[in-house]
């Protein structure tokens, strides 16, 4: 359940029940997929103390997605953050998901509007569950052309690709799937990045045709405090299935290795891998157990 009858919610500027609230029907974002959205996490940490993580970057995400769909954005990032401080202790939560969402009004043309919405709603989710190692498919879904989409900006729309290539994974008994890019090159999971290692290097599709998410920046910068080499480049199928080990990473997924790929194991065992290494750091830097310092401001 995301939410019941005691559940608060920001909307509107304030914090409310989000039982209470209520959305238009006639919305340009229900209708058309034109809206923008982040996922992030907060975690109790070692301290005790409950902390969202990379916080700034996922709201000066959110802003730059509006921008790239020329929504009316008209929020700091600091008058947000502090209103998701406000629902995670409003509903008591601490290791949970945080969802904003900007919005359109009543709009049934495709003409921009004056004015966005935006809420922020958050439940509980419980961290590292990703300890299973997942069956993955080859969809036969591609991303979606970048020339036709901001595909870079958290856009609702877009988010109908991924629904169809899970869905159809799970249909086939596979726990997700691998979206190649329009060029037929490796691209992502439906909500993930990928990595794979191969003789001890780590390679991640380029950005370009993927959403380059912020777990992604993350485990870039894991890898440099660890001495891990990773290259961003093409990955093509082959590279894929001739990879020693393979992992995904994103903020609902956090770091989660793949034991085979459409039914092909891959050699590796998980425990050997530079993905378990840095599970266990991302575990680390997300509960503030570890000295490991990363984000640093350029
Ligand atoms: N790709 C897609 C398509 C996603 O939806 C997500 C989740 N936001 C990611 C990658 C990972 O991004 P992040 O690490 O910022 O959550």
């Amino acid at each position: 359940m995301y939410y019941n009858d005691n559940t608060f919610i920001y909307w509107q500027g304030e914090i409310v029940k989000a039982s209470e609230t209520k959305t238009d029907l006639y919305g340009q974002t229900l209708h058309y997929g034109y809206g923008v959205f982040e996922g992030i996490r907060s975690y109790k940490t070692a301290s005790g103390i409950t902390k969202i993580f990379k916080e700034v970057e996922h709201f000066e995400r959110l802003q730059k997605s509006a921008e790239a769909l020329n929504l009316p954005y008209t929020w700091a990032a600091d008058q947000l953050i502090k209103a998701s401080y406000e629902v995670l202790i409003r509903n008591n939560l601490q290791d949970a998901y945080i969802r904003p969402l900007v919005y359109a009004p009543a709009n049934m043309s495709f003409n921009p509007n004056k004015e966005s919405f935006i809420v922020i709603e958050a439940w509980e989710m419980q961290p590292f569950l990703g300890e299973k190692l997942l069956s993955v498919m080859t969809s036969s879904f591609q991303r979606p052309n970048p020339k036709a989409f901001k595909i870079e900006a958290k856009a609702t729309g877009h988010y109908v690709n991924s629904i169809l290539a899970s869905q159809e994974a799970k249909a086939n008994g596979f726990d997700e799937a691998l979206l190649k890019d329009i060029n037929g090159n490796i691209a992502e999971g439906p909500g993930a990045n990928i990595f794979i290692e191969k003789e001890g290097v780590l390679y991640t599709p380029q950005p370009g045709s993927i959403l380059p998410g912020i777990t992604r920046a993350a485990v870039l910068e894991i890898c440099k405090k660890l001495n891990i080499s990773v290259i961003e480049k093409e990955i093509s199928p082959k590279e894929m299935q001739e990879a020693d080990s393979a992992f995904f990473c994103g903020t609902a997924a956090e770091i989660i290795g793949i034991a085979s790929l459409d039914k092909v194991a891959f050699t590796k065992p998980w425990n050997e891998t530079h993905g378990a290494k840095i599970q266990k750091a991302y575990k680390d830097l997300v509960t503030e157990k570890s000295t490991l310092k990363v984000f640093q401001p350029a």
